[in-house]
Order: structure tokens, then C-alpha cells, then sequence
């Protein structure tokens, strides 16, 4: 599946913070290699099952802090997704003596990662969302029931460390589901959210307060 090199290009400028403007030219040189050769250097794996195929609603998402999701869990899914270790390795390496190399491929890597999975949730419920563990006031260590449940470390080879992080570090999981709409309204958290008092949102974009 090919990831348009514009939208790339956009998020991995995002994910630095930068404007094209501000890129110098060897920035930008490595830039443009670490866009063309992404897809060659990760190991793009996917997966998933409908919440349908379980034999039960899984606990985690009977918590209060998954009401927002309640009523629309007849279509949604699990997901997970993974870049593998071999990315993790390259940003690692870099960084021990090409540290500003290793920060560009870093942000292309997440930007990738993200991009991938949109197309996915755009093709396989088209105008769903992916909600992850973390968003609304809900908890990131709900990871590990998805992963759990997808036998991830199985197919996708992603382990759950002590902290909570994944390895490798360019994986993602959550709950594909249709007719969301981010929002802080309602949120549980609203009074006290960390993102909200730095003007961010946990889902990215500008704060949806209706
Ligand atoms: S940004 Fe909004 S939805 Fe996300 S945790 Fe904060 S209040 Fe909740």
C-alpha cells in the first residue's frame, strides 16, 4: 500500500516541528532520502479482528472512561500495527554519532507509521477512527488487552515492556470505530487534562468542545 509522498512529507515535517522554510539544504537532502526509502527500511505488519468475533465484549472497554465509544462498538475492531525492530535499530544507530540524521528518520518513521494505518482504517471502515488507549481520559496500558487479544506478539512480533511502551517502538494499537468524533466535552478527565492546559488535544487536533 503507497503512502502519497506529499501527506509524508507534511507529517514528518509535523512530527520536527519544522516548516519546509526552515529545513537547510543538508537537512533537507536527508529528509528526502529517509521519505524514499522508509517503506524499504520497515517492516510494515498489521492486524486485527471485529469485536463481533470475540466471544465477549472485552472488559477493558465496559469502563466509564470508554463511554464515548458506547453504541458504536458493533462494527468497530482492533488493531495493531508494527515497523519492526529493524527501524528501531537504524534510529538507534544514528543517534550515536549522526544524531540530527537520527531525529529526521525518526519523525518520517512515526509519520509512516501513522500513515499506514490511516490508509488502513480508510479502507476497511471507511470515515472511522483509530482510537488508542490514552485518548479521553482513558488508560495507555488498555494497550496490552488489544494486544492480547490480537496475539500481537504472535503475528506481530510487539512486545509490551514493564513501562508500557511497545517494542518495538514504532507500533501502534487501538479500537477502529465508526461515527466517532474526537471531543472534549464530555471527557472525564476535561477539568484536569494535561493536553487541554497546553492548548493540545490527545487526539491531535484543535479541541472540540461541543
Ligand atoms: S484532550 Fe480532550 S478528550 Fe483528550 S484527554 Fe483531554 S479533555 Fe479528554
Amino acid at each position: 500500500m503507497c503512502v502519497p509522498a506529499s501527506l509524508l512529507r507534511h507529517d514528518a515535517l509535523a512530527y520536527l516541528g519544522y516548516s519546509d522554510s526552515d529545513l537547510d539544504d543538508k537537512t533537507q537532502e536527508i529528509l528526502h532520502t529517509a521519505l524514499a526509502h522508509i517503506a524499504e527500511w520497515s517492516d510494515y505488519k498489521q492486524h486485527y479482528c471485529y469485536l463481533k468475533d470475540l466471544p465477549e465484549m472485552p472488559a477493558f472497554l465496559q469502563q466509564a472512561s470508554y463511554k464515548s465509544l458506547q453504541g458504536k462498538l458493533d462494527t468497530a475492531l482492533l488493531f495493531a500495527a508494527s515497523l519492526g525492530l529493524g527501524i528501531d535499530q537504524r534510529i538507534r544507530t544514528l543517534s550515536l554519532n549522526r544524531l540530527s540524521e537520527a531525529v529526521v528518520v525518526n519523525a518520517v518513521a512515526n509519520a509512516y507509521l501513522e500513515a499506514r494505518t490511516e490508509l488502513f482504517v480508510k479502507e476497511i471502515l471507511p470515515g472511522a477512527v483509530l482510537f488508542c488507549p490514552g485518548y479521553a481520559g482513558t488508560e495507555p496500558g488498555d494497550n496490552r488487552y488489544i494486544l492480547d487479544l490480537l496475539d500481537a506478539q504472535k503475528h506481530l512480533g510487539i512486545y509490551l515492556k514493564e513501562s508500557g511502551l511497545m517494542l518495538p517502538e514504532k507500533s501502534m494499537a487501538g479500537i477502529v470505530v465508526a461515527n466517532y468524533r474526537f471531543s472534549c466535552k464530555s471527557c472525564i478527565i476535561r477539568s484536569k487534562c494535561p493536553y487541554l492546559k497546553q492548548g493540545k488535544t490527545c487526539y491531535g487536533s484543535k479541541p472540540a468542545l461541543d
